[in-house]
């Protein structure tokens, strides 16, 4: 068993095999290491000179630009993960998630943006159904979009890394973002045992057997957020009104594709009790835990044959 970690995507990420080729998993992690650096560069909604902060000032003047091969396909799926979730995933909001202010390394306290801010915001209503994608030329039909890929590009990265691991011959690995991740194989004939993170707080509230090409990842209210007067403001926010999500504490999607588990958290973590039942099924996911904000922890049923809820890990009731 090897392990490496990374430093990227503002998180550690370690890239763990089970191989007795030590050379070819050092040439895979270095593999790993230069393709995410490069998409933190590229895809980077508003730092440096990179592809994606380029496309958004283009759109923002309204002139459109040709992608790249690697952002296209992110965009392709963006749109289509938009429409799946009705809109509560919208990687088009770009400006919302400027104006929160969580487009700082650390998010400052202070007050809340001013509401007519976010009122004009809300109603310009920027979608990814404004954004129109001709072969790999990208325009927008709303000056108010900014694209943000925070919430399924890193998704996306760790099925890149399980990839990259495949080609040198390495098909048993666990590759980790800070607990979201995508596996392949086993160990030693045994299936990836890993735990699923306590969205308040330290240690895991949940554990399961992941399978080859699995990806889990969690969307929490808890990780990332701002506070004033006693209220957080968590950096997931609800398109519809242009305010942090507050009533849901984590979302838990396991599906094989990484971009579509990660985008999926974001909305469940949206949609909350009343509606992620409806958005899961019209995204794909059938695979999904939610936890809210008292701790209260719902289940699919095919999430529910296959994990064990840790008994002090906090949940309360069901
Ligand atoms: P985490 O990084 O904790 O796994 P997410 O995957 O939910 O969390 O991503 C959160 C990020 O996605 C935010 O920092 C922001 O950049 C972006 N974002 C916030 N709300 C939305 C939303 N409703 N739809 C799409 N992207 C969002
Ligand atoms: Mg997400």
């Amino acid at each position: 068993m090897y392990e490496r970690s990374l430093y990227v995507f503002g998180t550690l990420v370690s890239v763990s095999a089970w191989t007795s080729d030590e050379a070819a998993f050092d040439r895979a992690v270095d593999q790993i290491d230069r393709r995410f650096q490069s998409m933190h560069r590229d895809w980077h909604a508003w730092r440096g000179n990179g592809e994606l902060v380029r496309l958004n000032q283009a759109l923002a003047a309204g002139e459109s630009m040709r992608v790249s091969d690697f952002l296209l396909p992110l965009l392709i799926q963006g749109k289509a993960l938009y429409d799946a979730s009705d809109g509560l995933f919208n990687p088009a909001i770009g400006r919302l998630i400027a104006l929160w202010g969580f487009h700082d390394d650390e998010p400052s306290g202070g007050l809340p943006p001013d509401p007519g801010a976010i009122a004009k915001l809300v109603d310009a209503a920027p979608g990814m159904d404004d954004v129109s994608i001709e072969g790999h030329r990208i325009r927008a039909t709303n000056p108010w979009i900014a694209l943000d890929l925070g919430a399924y590009a890193k998704g996306h990265a760790l099925n890149v890394a399980i990839r990259i691991l495949h080609e040198l011959g390495i098909d048993n690995a666990i590759v980790n973002a800070g607990g979201d991740l995508c596996v392949s194989g086993g160990h030693g004939g045994r299936p990836w045992h890993i735990g699923v993170r306590h969205p308040q707080g330290e240690g895991v509230i949940a554990s399961l057997d992941a399978r080859d090409g699995e990806c889990v990842l969690t969307s929490g209210n808890y990780e990332r957020y701002r506070e004033y007067a006693g209220v957080r403001y968590a950096h997931i926010i609800d398109p519809r009104s242009g305010y942090p999500v507050a009533h849901i504490a984590s979302a838990t999607v396991i599906a094989r594709n990484g971009a579509l588990a990660d985008a999926a958290a974001t909305a469940l973590s949206v949609a909350g009790a009343p509606l992620w039942q409806r958005i899961a099924g019209r995204m794909g996911v059938d695979e999904v835990m939610l936890v809210d904000g008292d701790g209260r922890v719902y289940l699919t049923p095919a999430m529910k044959r296959r994990i064990d809820l840790t008994p002090t890990g906090g949940a309360r009731g069901k």
